[in-house]
């Protein structure tokens, strides 16, 4: 096969060179394919100019075309070079202000026409309006069209940039192959990939916009989910572990509650993929509080019974130890191991025939060794990375695997980043779960609370304080967490026994707190957020969360979580001072909904996926166009649109093309 032409480095494209080409590389722009899908991130029509006598006040983007009256050049003391150019239309005029770009100076001269789009600013100093310009360029009277606007990187001009991408446009476009299959560009109706790449840089007209960008983005999405659909078919080939009997295990298993519907539906779905004789690959999803643990307990206890080995992986020391607790009471009659950072360093013991392992990322370590696994559980799986996930899972041969999380994902996300997995879904709480009550309690207003926690205290209830997160130092988390106990204790509960747990506590010592804290010896339990996920006390109905304002949504919903799971009404207070508009969206959302996914959501329009939660770890795919949230019905149908075709074409043997656009756009993520 011939060398693919798009893959010439950038350099040599015309007009471009070493030292252009370097700065390209800043934008992750290599090749002249990767030039050709740096898509603009804006367009600006410049059919229609303003008149400048009409800018009056501030504006977020202003089109004028002037002649130069007058420049004016100063140099401040930090070398800062700023070029104040006076623009005249026939309305009137305005100064027009470009920072540090001193070589402007050889350019510009009165007289010159020149067409500017920026915003404009008000100068209280001068009292008049001024432009900051984002683009520019030298009115040679040719008919002005749609410009796209680029993101930008220093060292690169606008004009220049699109100078280049039009030049590899008119040598290489043809270059880029329609790798749609034939079917689904009918269906949907898509233009070709050629005209789309075109019609995103330099626009006919406005509407060809919206179906260029869908083709691309419906591309991006079916290349990225064909890599899932790979790796679902590989893993459908693999022999599964087939049990004889899971419902009896059920039967037998003697539960402590009777289970939801929910439950009971989720676990049927788990059977289902442990007799099927594939490996069963499955994400069990449901709100802080639903009830997880018990049916990982229950699919643990039906592998047991099939004389196969469990392993259950926590992300925090704590919660393998609660896991423990629960596990070896369920459990009993099994021999019930846990490891952790500590209880390695204890006595190293890798060679494990125990029947359940609970522990930590200790678990993954090399040394570590199963005899006989056969299912791995990966608890709040969300924080641990794909890689984590499937080394555990290789300490076994095609060991079943479940993985939890409570933070609840949406659904998009979950698409994107656990596209190969089955999902079950508990969506119902247990019965007679108290409704939480959030408040939100401005710092002035806490009077009064103290009282209030003394009163549930006395009908022995139990309360979190959660202290804040102060500008991302654990050191200064951890003074807030000390100060607010010691005051806690010494001058407002010193009849009461107040506890304090922290991250910097030694695995002992936080064991001893949460088992006092179990034990109601502890009655208030100051903490940082170490135990934001996972902990389950029964009679904690209040939780306090100081400087609320500072966490992020999905852990203040977490945090709300580890209250109401028993009988008592029970109330999240957020304390704090809301500053910023964004704090004030989070504590709104807290009020009002309950409901995890619905944060979820709202959480990530926040902060975008990259931030959210703690996903940051196991790392999103970089699309060109696509947005995993923006475009979830494009999302959607790619996926349904790329599984179906595996069906036919398992290993994409007939389709090279495919198979190798997969590979180079998003081998990274799928570790190819
Ligand atoms: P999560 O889904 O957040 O991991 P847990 O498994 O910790 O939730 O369960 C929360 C609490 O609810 C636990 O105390 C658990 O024992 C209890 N629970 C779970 N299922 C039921 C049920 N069907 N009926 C009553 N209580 C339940
Ligand atoms: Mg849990």
């Amino acid at each position: 096969m011939n060398k693919n032409r798009l893959e010439t480095p950038v350099q040599y494209l015309k007009g471009v060179g070493p030292k252009i080409a370097k700065i390209l590389a800043k934008i992750n722009v290599f090749t002249v394919e990767d030039l050709l899908y740096y898509f603009p991130c804006d367009y600006e029509d410049r059919r229609t100019i303003q008149p400048i006598s009409s800018i009056r006040g501030p504006e977020n983007r202003v089109l004028i075309k002037g002649v130069i009256e007058d420049i004016e050049h100063n140099v401040s003391k930090g070398r800062f070079s700023i070029i104040k150019v006076d623009v005249a239309d026939n309305t009137g005029s305005v100064k027009v202000i470009f920072f540090n770009q001193p070589f402007l100076l050889r350019l510009f001269s009165r007289g010159l026409k020149l067409i500017i789009s920026g915003k404009a600013e008000f100068n209280a100093y001068e009292g008049s309006v001024q432009i900051i310009p984002r683009d520019w360029e030298i009115d040679d009277g040719k008919a002005l069209g749609i410009v796209p606007i680029y993101n930008m990187t220093e060292g690169l001009y606008a004009k220049l940039l699109r100078k280049i991408v039009k030049t590899a446009i008119d040598n290489y476009l043809s270059e880029i192959k329609d790798i749609l299959p034939e079917e689904i560009i009918t269906q949907n109706k898509f233009i070709s990939i050629t005209d789309a790449v075109s019609e995103l840089h330099f626009p006919k007209n406005l509407d060809i916009i919206a179906s260029a960008r869908k083709r691309v983005i419906f591309e991006e999405f079916f290349l990225f989910q064909l890599g899932f659909g790979l790796i679902k078919k590989q893993d459908e080939c693999l022999p599964g572990i087939v049990i004889k009997s899971a419902d009896e295990a059920l039967s037998e298993f003697p539960l402590p509650f009777e289970l939801t519907n929910a439950q009971d539906k989720v676990l049927k779905e788990i059977f289902t993929g442990l007799k099927s004789g594939k490996r069963m690959n499955r994400l069990l999803m449901g709100d802080v509080g639903s009830g997880k643990t018990i049916v990982a307990a229950i699919t643990a206890y039906t592998m047991l019974k099939n004389g196969y080995q469990v392993v259950v992986m926590a992300p925090t020391e704590i919660l393998a130890q609660q896991h423990f607790a629960k596990f070896s009471e369920w459990l009993s009659q099994f021999k019930i191991r846990l490891v952790t950072g500590t209880t390695q360093s204890r006595g190293r013991k890798s060679q494990l025939d125990d029947d359940v392992i609970i522990g930590t990322h200790a678990l993954i370590e090399d040394e570590i060794k199963f005899k006989n696994l056969g299912l791995a559980i990966i608890d709040e799986q969300h924080r641990f990375g794909v890689i984590e996930r499937s080394i555990l899972s290789q300490k076994g041969t095609n060991p079943h695997l479940l993985f939890m999380t409570a933070t609840p994902i949406p659904r998009s996300l979950a698409l994107t980043l656990y596209g190969d997995l089955d999902r079950s879904t508990i969506d119902e709480m247990p019965k007679g779960r108290q409704v939480i009550k959030t408040h939100y309690i401005p710092d002035k207003k806490r009077s009064g609370l103290h009282e209030f926690i003394r009163k549930k205290v006395g009908e022995g209830q139990q309360v979190f304080v959660v202290c804040p997160l102060v500008l991302e130092s654990e050191k200064l988390d951890l003074k807030a967490a000390i100060d607010e106990a010691k005051y806690l204790q010494g001058e407002v509960f010193s009849d009461l026994k107040v506890g304090l747990l922290h991250g910097r506590m030694k695995p002992k010592e936080k064991e001893e707190i949460m088992e006092d804290f179990r034990l109601k010896k502890i009655k208030i339990l100051v903490s940082t957020t170490v135990i934001e996920v996972g902990i389950d006390i029964k009679d904690a109905s209040i939780m306090l969360i100081e400087h609320s304002e500072r966490f992020g949504l999905s852990q203040l919903h977490q945090l709300r979580g580890r209250i109401g799971r028993g009988p008592h009404e029970s109330f999240c207070f957020l304390l704090g001072n809301i500053k910023t508009e964004e704090a004030k969206i989070r504590i709104k959302a807290m009020l009002d909904y309950i409901d995890g996914f619905k944060i979820a959501e709202i959480d990530l329009k926040l902060r975008g996926p990259g931030d959210f939660s703690g996903l940051k770890q196991s790392g999103l795919p970089s699309f060109h166009l696509a947005d995993i949230i923006r475009d979830e019905q494009a999302l959607m149908e790619a996926k349904e649109a790329a599984f179906d075709y595996v069906k036919n074409d398992s290993m994409l043997k007939n389709s090279p093309l495919l198979l190798r656009a997969v590979k180079t756009r998003y081998g990274k993520f799928f570790g190819y």
